[in-house]
């Protein structure tokens, strides 16, 4: 077990993420045994994508696929016992952030409204 002597851990995930993209479009990536495993820590955030965004284009289902894989990750790391334990003690919190490359925008999520919002604000 890892423990970090950090106050702050940020979750961030990016635009034109091959990840993201390889996870909407597995039959892309081919039979990589190792990355196919490492991309199944996207199943969670793509389940919940299959819920309302069926119909939107894949711009969007990649950009919103982003943001869920980021709010999967965060709460897959709230489970992590050392987290649990310094997050009860507020001695840790966890950001999640989308960064966009091409200008250089950051993306932070709000728990108190549940969205992503421009940071800063
Ligand atoms: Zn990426």
């Amino acid at each position: 077990m890892v423990e970090l002597e950090v106050p702050r851990i940020i979750i961030c995930g990016h635009s034109d993420c091959g990840a993201i993209k390889a996870i909407l479009h597995p039959e892309k990536l081919g039979r990589i045994p190792a990355v196919s495993r490492w991309l199944s820590l996207g199943r969670d955030a793509l389940a919940l994508l299959d819920d309302g965004f069926k119909q939107t284009s894949d711009a969007e289902r990649i950009t919103r696929l982003t943001k869920l894989n980021v709010l999967s990750q965060m709460k897959r790391l709230e489970t992590h016992p050392s987290v649990i334990w310094r997050l009860r003690c507020n001695d840790l919190t966890i950001q999640g952030w989308v960064y966009e490359i091409h200008t250089g925008r950051v993306e932070a999520f709000n728990p108190q409204t549940g969205e992503f919002e421009i940071w800063p604000d």
